[in-house]
């Protein structure tokens, strides 16, 4: 099963600052669709290296913006426990949804609505295994973090 597996080396992930985000919005007959395609550039996260217990901060250069942002990279029990407990409430979305769905029965509306938290549950339980337990700080002014997100590096 997938969320077994270890989270990523900390290598194959990147510092990525954003350069564009461009939106199109297509009006068709029945819907209007819009899509947002963002491009980034992803720069190597330098020094950092997992650290065997708890959490580790590391300034990564960004070849961008030239700027120092602070990266937060945790250890691996460190990411098995927060996969773990991002699954657990996951599960107790689900069976809230499970609940209201049960109630709503009578209620079209209701279903809808339980079916939509249901969903919610499952992507949240699933999106767990993605967890690779390395994020942007969110100590540290904000003109450092804008624009700056963690992404697997292509071709690593
Ligand atoms: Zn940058």
């Amino acid at each position: 099963m997938a969320d077994s597996e270890p989270p990523l080396p900390v290598v194959r992930l990147g510092l990525a600052h954003e350069t564009s985000r461009a939106s199109t919005t297509k009006s068709g007959f029945t819907k209007t669709t819009t899509t947002t395609t963002i491009r980034y550039q992803v720069h190597p996260l330098g020094g950092a290296r997992r650290p065997t217990a708890g959490t580790e901060s590391y300034a990564v250069y960004c070849g961008t913006c030239r700027k120092s942002v602070q990266v937060m990279v945790d250890a691996d029990p460190v990411v098995m426990a927060k996969r773990r407990q991002q699954r657990g409430w996951g599960w107790v979305v689900v069976l809230a949804g499970v609940a209201v769905m049960a109630l709503g029965i009578p209620k079209p509306a209701f279903f809808l609505g339980g079916v939509l938290v249901l969903v919610l549950g499952a992507v949240v339980v699933t999106g767990a295994r993605s967890q690779q337990g390395v994020r942007v700080s969110k100590d540290q002014p904000i003109a450092a973090r804008r624009g700056h997100t963690i992404r697997e590096r292509r071709g690593v």
